[in-house]
């Protein structure tokens, strides 16, 4: 039995988990579930999983969860506080596993918690692996962590390589994009766009972050960075295709010409079911695909011109350094304010640009060069959207 912890079991990818932990009874001790304020899914969670740690970040809503638990006799389950509390519980050796579901940079510290404890760490927290780059996976190797990726496109990845995930023979890697809601809009028609339209995708039912993300098609672009940093391949080697149908979740062509590619209903419990498992295979839940019903494979390349984040992120990425955490920074910054209603979807990519610019580019070499830049970037961002009407 695999002993797990789930930091942001509330979140979309965390219920994905816990629903492919419920379809392997007997697969999986749950030991700790983190999330950040919602106490009613904590609950719902407790009750079905009976973790032995629980942690809220926010302490009011750790409180009601205390009250909750006792009112349904939980009082075994120990509830803490607090972003330290779930860097405690990513590194405790009661979970040989850690699910890192955390959306954003709050993610950092934790999982890498988890990797410094040399676990097995299931990523679908994509910000991290971006804001670190090579320094999160040098940590990685330094403490014998195995990393394992959840992201559909780098799970394919992964799943499309050799065991070791040797990379001398791969001549490129095909990310595939969907495109988003707006795929096939000019840029300059997507001004009014509201947070409900930006977070309605045709195919993936996800936050709300990485929803506008898939809206600008930022989250394509951190997946670039992300790709880069995990598979260690310069970005050049990494290429995007958008695919419209979200059933080949990514290709690897290797030097003789042969491509290999997964292929799946886009549903993120396979993904995480496949990394629960590995390099065993389980149940996920999963509708099975129906290749007939589907027919035809759609490919096209993305129109650089329209699509602004795309453009910056793969501008960050040649640039290196600590430009990915200076584009991840003013991104998050920009999305919150849009979600939040104060600035127009547009204006996420001429925040990201304007703080790129405004941020000096220099070398990352510890966590807390990172820390540091990521803090400098997110105020750049922050005065230049008070500064302007977006
Ligand atoms: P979500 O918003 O649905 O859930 C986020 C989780 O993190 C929640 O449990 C929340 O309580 C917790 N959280 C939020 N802020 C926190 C903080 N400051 N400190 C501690 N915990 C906090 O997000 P999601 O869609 O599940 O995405 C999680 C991560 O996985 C993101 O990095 C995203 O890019 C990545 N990802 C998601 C999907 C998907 O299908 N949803 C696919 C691929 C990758
Ligand atoms: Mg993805």
């Amino acid at each position: 039995m695999q002993s797990i912890s789930i930091l942001g079991s509330t979140g979309s990818v965390g219920q994905s988990t816990l629903r492919v932990i419920a379809q392997n009874p007997g697969g999986f001790k749950v030991v700790a579930l983190t999330a950040n304020e919602n106490v009613v899914k904590m609950l719902e969670q407790c009750l079905e999983f009976q973790p032995e740690t629980v942690v809220m970040v926010d302490g009011d809503a750790a409180k009601q969860l205390v009250a909750q638990l006792a009112k349904h006799g939980l009082q075994n389950i120990s509830v803490e506080i607090g972003q330290q509390g779930v860097v405690a519980v990513a590194r405790d050796t009661a979970s040989a596993t850690v699910m890192s579901a955390i959306v954003g940079a709050a993610g950092l510290l934790p999982t890498l918690a988890a990797v410094q404890a040399g676990k097995r760490v299931l990523i679908a927290n994509k910000e991290p692996l971006v804001m670190t780059g090579d320094l999160f996976m040098r940590e990685a190797v330094r403490c014998n962590a195995t990393i394992l990726p959840i992201d559909s496109e780098h799970n394919a990845i992964f799943q499309c390589l050799p065991e070791g995930g040797e990379t001398r023979a791969v001549r490129k890697i095909h990310l595939t994009a969907s495109g988003g809601p707006f795929r096939g809009r000019k840029w300059s028609e997507l001004q009014d766009i509201t947070p409900e339209q930006a977070c309605a995708h045709p195919n993936w039912s996800m936050g709300q972050k990485i929803s506008v993300d898939s809206a600008t098609m930022m989250n394509k672009g951190l997946e670039l960075i992300e790709a880069a940093a995990l598979f260690s391949l310069p970005q050049s080697q990494v290429e995007i295709v958008i695919h419209p149908q979200s059933i080949i979740h990514s290709m690897v062509e290797y030097i003789d010409g042969s491509f290999l590619a997964q292929l799946g209903a886009p549903d993120m419990c396979i993904p995480i079911a496949h990394a629960l498992a590995w390099p065993s295979r389980i149940m996920s839940g999963a509708e099975t695909l129906n290749i007939t019903d589907i027919a035809r494979l759609d490919f096209h390349a993305p129109d650089m011109e329209n699509l602004p984040c795309l453009r910056l992120a793969r501008q960050a990425a040649t640039a290196g350094l600590s430009a990915p955490a200076i584009l991840n920074a003013a991104n998050e910054v920009a999305v919150e304010a849009f979600l939040q209603g104060q600035i127009r979807f547009t204006a996420i990519a001429e925040i990201v640009d304007a703080t790129l610019n405004n941020v000096q580019n220099r070398s990352n070499d510890t966590i807390d060069d990172v820390l540091h830049i990521d803090n400098e970037a997110r105020g750049v961002a922050l005065a230049r959207l008070e500064s302007n009407q977006f």
